[in-house]
């Protein structure tokens, strides 16, 4: 596994350059995040390892079992990466409320904020813990695939809301396109998702993120824009079948 994760790795950084650089950027322009959820904190460890600094979670309990196991001095202080530390942690599935506070203390960033409330939650729990919360919104942009979401119509207002939330920073939107087995058929949600940051910014809003593109379709997306691939089977390989 360990000479088959290198290899993968090295695979999709090269994908991404390419990709990157057919819309003229370059190969650091864009992150990759890799997706851990159903993966052992052995093999996470590998990955920090093989050179991987961001990782993305999607469930809270999960993670917090998982960062139990790994050593405290896995994550020290280093002034290469964007959060600080040696490896940055994203949430990147759906927040309960109850669980916002695990996730406050564990997450670098919350790229899954998918309502006012919970962004207003998330906001009074970062200033008792004394913390600014890096927070992505999540666009819903299709009604019959994700659940999850802010509707592309009410952005602005939400932009509007957060914006006097003093102890959130809002870098970004992410989204889940529906699946296609066609991966090009994904490719005007991903350019709608640029569209809309590119509306926000107009309007006065500095959201530069675009976290969207997955395993099978992560290419189209870095061409569509996007800053931030969230990558697992490709790296990791197949997960066993998710709990529900
Ligand atoms: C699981 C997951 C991914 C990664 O999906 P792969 O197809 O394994 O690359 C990306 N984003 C979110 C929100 C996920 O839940």
């Amino acid at each position: 596994m360990e000479g088959r994760l290198q290899e993968n790795i090295k695979s999709i950084y090269r994908r991404m350059a390419h990709a990157a650089m057919r819309t003229g950027r370059g190969p650091d322009e864009v992150k990759l995040i890799a997706v851990s959820k159903n993966v052992s904190a052995d093999l996470l460890k590998k990955a920090i390892e093989a050179g991987l600094r961001d990782f993305g979670e999607n469930r809270v309990q999960e993670f917090r079992e998982k960062r139990q196991l790994l050593s405290q001095e896995i994550r020290f202080k280093s002034p290469e990466t964007h959060c600080g530390y040696s490896v940055c942690w994203h949430l990147i599935g759906h927040l309960q409320k109850n669980k916002a506070k695990d996730a406050v203390a564990l997450f670098d960033v919350i790229q899954s904020v998918d309502s006012a409330e919970l962004a207003g939650l998330i906001n009074i729990l970062a200033e008792k813990a004394g913390k600014i919360q890096r927070i992505f919104i999540q666009v819903k942009l299709s009604h019959e695939v994700s659940k999850h979401g802010i509707l592309k119509e009410d952005i602005m207002h939400i932009l509007n809301v957060l914006e006097g939330m003093q102890n959130l920073r809002i870098e970004g939107l992410m989204t889940i396109p529906p699946f296609f087995e066609d991966p090009e058929k994904a490719r005007p949600f991903f350019r709608e998702l640029r569209e809309i940051r590119d509306r926000a910014g107009a309007m006065g809003f500095k959201i530069a993120e675009l976290s969207m593109g997955m395993s099978h379709d992560f290419e189209i997306a870095i061409e569509e824009g996007a800053t931030m691939v969230r990558v697992g089977t490709a790296i990791f390989g197949e997960r066993k079948k998710e709990a529900a």
